[in-house]
Formats: C-alpha cells, sequence, structure tokens
C-alpha cells in the first residue's frame, strides 16, 4: 500500500494538487475536509459533530477524525494506496496513522510539502470557490473556470465555502498553523519530508511533486 501525504497550511493549493496526483498515480485521493463536508451535507451525527469545529475553523477532534480516516482506508478501493489531503493535521494524527499503517507493515511513503508564506493565505482562500457537486476548486485569479461560476469538471455551480469566509479564513490560520508545523516536524524526523514552493503555477507545482515522487516511482 502507498500513502503519500500533502502538507501545507490551508489555502497552499493541497486539494488541487492531490486530484492531480491522485489521478496520475490511479490512487484515490482522500480528503478529510471532503469527508467531513459530505458528513455534514448528510446530516449524519457525525456531519453535525464536525459542523461545530468546522464553523469556527477549528480542529475537529482527534479521536472522530481518526476513526473516520482509518474507516475510509479499509475501503477496497484503498487496496492500493491513497492520496492523503488534509490529514494528518497535528502531531498525534501523524502518531495515529504511523502506528495503525505499523500493524499492517506499511509506512508513509512520502510526505509532500507545498510551501506557501502565511502571508499569501488570506488572499488564496478568500479567492477560492468551489463547485457544489463535487468540491473541485477554482481561485478566482489564478485557476478560474472556463465558463465563469460553472465547474469545468462536472458543470455545477461555483461557492464560496463556509469556512472561506475572512472571519473564519484568520481563525482557521490562527488555530491551524501551529500544529501542521508539529506535522511537518514529524515527518522531517522520518526523513520523509519533500517541499515544493507553492508560489509557483499549478503545473509547476505539480510538477515539482512528481520529480519528489521519482526516486521512489520511476517512470511517472
Ligand atoms: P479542509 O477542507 O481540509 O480545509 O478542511 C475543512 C475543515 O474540516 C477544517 O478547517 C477542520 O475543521 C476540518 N478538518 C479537516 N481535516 C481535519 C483533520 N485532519 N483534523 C481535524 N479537523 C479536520
Amino acid at each position: 500500500m502507498r500513502v503519500l501525504v500533502l502538507l501545507g497550511a490551508p489555502g497552499a493549493g493541497k486539494g488541487t494538487q492531490a486530484a492531480i496526483l491522485a489521478q496520475r498515480l490511479g490512487l484515490p485521493h482522500v480528503a478529510t475536509g471532503d469527508l467531513f463536508r459530505a458528513a455534514v451535507r448528510a446530516g449524519t451525527s457525525l456531519g453535525r459533530e464536525a459542523q461545530k469545529y468546522m464553523a469556527l475553523g477549528e480542529l475537529v477532534p482527534d479521536a472522530i477524525t481518526v476513526a473516520m480516516l482509518l474507516e475510509r482506508l479499509d475501503r477496497p478501493d484503498a487496496r492500493e494506496g491513497v492520496v492523503l489531503d488534509g490529514f494528518p493535521r497535528n502531531r498525534a494524527q501523524a502518531e495515529a496513522l504511523e502506528s495503525a499503517l505499523l500493524t499492517r507493515g506499511e509506512r508513509v511513503e512520502l510526505a509532500l510539502l507545498i510551501d506557501v508564506p502565511a502571508e499569501e493565505l488570506v488572499g488564496r482562500l478568500s479567492g477560492r470557490y468551489v463547485c457544489r457537486l463535487g468540491g473541485h476548486p477554482y481561485h478566482i485569479i489564478e485557476n478560474p473556470p472556463a465558463i465563469p461560476g460553472i465547474c469545468d469538471t462536472d458543470g455545477s455551480p461555483l461557492e464560496q465555502r463556509d469556512d472561506d469566509r475572512p472571519e473564519t479564513v484568520r481563525a482557521r490560520l490562527t488555530v491551524q498553523l501551529a500544529p501542521l508545523q508539529g506535522v511537518i516536524e514529524f515527518y522531517r524526523s522520518r526523513g520523509v519530508l519533500r517541499t515544493v514552493d507553492g508560489r509557483q503555477p499549478i503545473a509547476l507545482v505539480s510538477r515539482g511533486l512528481i520529480e519528489a515522487l521519482e526516486p521512489v516511482t520511476p517512470h511517472l
């Protein structure tokens, strides 16, 4: 099983790049934010619980998040591996993932950090739109759709995420940047961290990520 982790602050471009990489590698793109949003839409008890934290820009408690993620890894389509996006978000989650993988004789192959300076993130998040159906991400300037307001992939309307409004954006960055640093240090200490400059255009960031993967995946 190949487990690749995409790391980055909110707005760094994890979702966009995870989708590209997952397609390239033929692995499912597993985003805990998407799983939570689907649970919120479905009105499940998990969704109701998660929503309380998401609305404040805080992290959903580890017990809930880790259980949801491990359940997802057990699904048949994840047998060959996954591209993880938005998980782990703190050191405790990284440790929980490590021990769960260890019981299967596996480990995180690489953790790819998309590095964007904190001061750029607010602008990126406030210009972000996602489609209603599939959550495909766009940016009003950096990555606009062909037809304004409509998703290129599935034709559904684009909307702003509730937590991309300016009040929540600041809270998310305040709350989430420090734990992300803990995750970065965790993977650095395991020798699997690779960093790509996230200020480049989307195609160049993808190229950087693929180059980082080449030593472990030749002929990509
Ligand atoms: P994202 O789409 O990755 O920005 O996630 C949206 C929101 O879902 C976050 O602001 C958190 O409230 C919650 N969330 C997503 N992934 C995690 C995680 N690994 N741990 C805790 N909360 C998470």
